[in-house]
């Protein structure tokens, strides 16, 4: 089912599809992950990998700045991740854009956020002239952090997204993720699932956590991180490419083990974990226990 992506018919083509559609047929997975590893090893890539500068952080900083100025902050965010992300390790332009989503997170009150981001500009050695400006920034986050507990209990729930949906009634016996309000009917030729019982509208029957998930679009990546999904104004750039970007730096380090099984592959993986069929491949590879191809 994962197969049927875009993905690998955009990078091999359509023979080479088919080719691994036949493996599929065969009930030893192993065959398909094997097959899938070859194809990518020779796949021709000619995405343009872009590497980390100096000038595109620079210019992603200006252009946050524009938008911070005419107060579309959800695009001076965006911006300012994306000068993060541009921004070569150690350098000026990192603690620059640090700094100015800083700013942003302070005029949106985020202040524990501007504080995390602040803090991080200190641990990259912040330069003499700045360091004047963050500590009153800093100094204007302590006084005003009046928590409202309304906006705290929100976040909460952004955090969580989880508790959004609760199951409804007790969990299922025969189905884990359904609810008892759902039975699996097997007296027909094909089981389905139908209802035990009156199910009110809005009630939620199954939850299931997704077997693998990616951004619905470019943009996501510079909300959420790459690894784990989670939403945070706080993201750190991957220190490998100039795409994604991650919640903390164990995520980081967790995505990399992940990936080390394209190690051989040229450039950055990240590329290529950003599409759900990649994704479905290296997880249903750990799944089945196969920690190196
Ligand atoms: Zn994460
Ligand atoms: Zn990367």
């Amino acid at each position: 089912m994962w197969l049927n992506s875009q993905f690998f018919q955009h990078i091999f083509g359509y023979e080479a599809l088919e080719d691994i559609y036949e493996s599929l047929q065969n009930d030893d997975h192993t065959e398909v992950v094997m097959k899938l590893h070859e194809k990518l090893k020779h796949a021709p890539f000619e995405w343009h990998l872009e590497k980390k500068s100096v000038e595109k952080s620079d210019a992603c900083r200006r252009q946050g700045n524009d938008a911070f100025k005419s107060h579309s902050y959800c695009q001076a965010l965006i911006f300012y991740n994306r000068a993060l992300c541009y921004a070569p390790k150690n350098s000026r332009s990192l603690i620059l854009a640090y700094s100015n989503r800083s700013a942003l997170l302070y005029e949106l009150k985020e202040f524990k956020d501007a504080l995390k981001d602040i803090k991080m500009c200190y641990q990259l050695g912040c330069p003499d002239d700045l360091v004047q400006k963050l500590k009153i920034r800093e100094e204007k986050c302590y006084q005003t952090k009046r928590v409202n507990d309304f906006t705290e209990s929100l976040h909460k729930i952004a955090a969580s997204s989880h508790t959004l949906l609760t199951l409804g009634p007790s969990p299922s016996n025969e189905i884990p993720c359904a609810s008892k309000m759902v039975k699996l009917d097997t007296s027909g030729v094909r089981p389905k699932v139908v209802a035990s019982e009156n199910i009110d509208v809005g009630t939620v029957v199954a939850l299931e956590t997704p077997f693998v998930n990616t951004f619905n679009s470019d943009l996501d990546a510079y909300r959420a991180c790459y690894h784990c999904m989670k939403t945070s104004l706080n993201l750190i750039p991957c220190n490998n490419c100039c795409l994604v970007m991650f919640c903390a730096e164990n995520c980081e380090k967790e995505s990399l083990q992940t990936t080390t099984f394209f190690i051989r592959l040229p450039a950055d993986f990240c590329i290529y974990m950003l599409y759900l069929a990649p994704r479905a491949l290296v997880k249903f590879a750990l799944r089945n226990g196969m920690k190196h191809l």
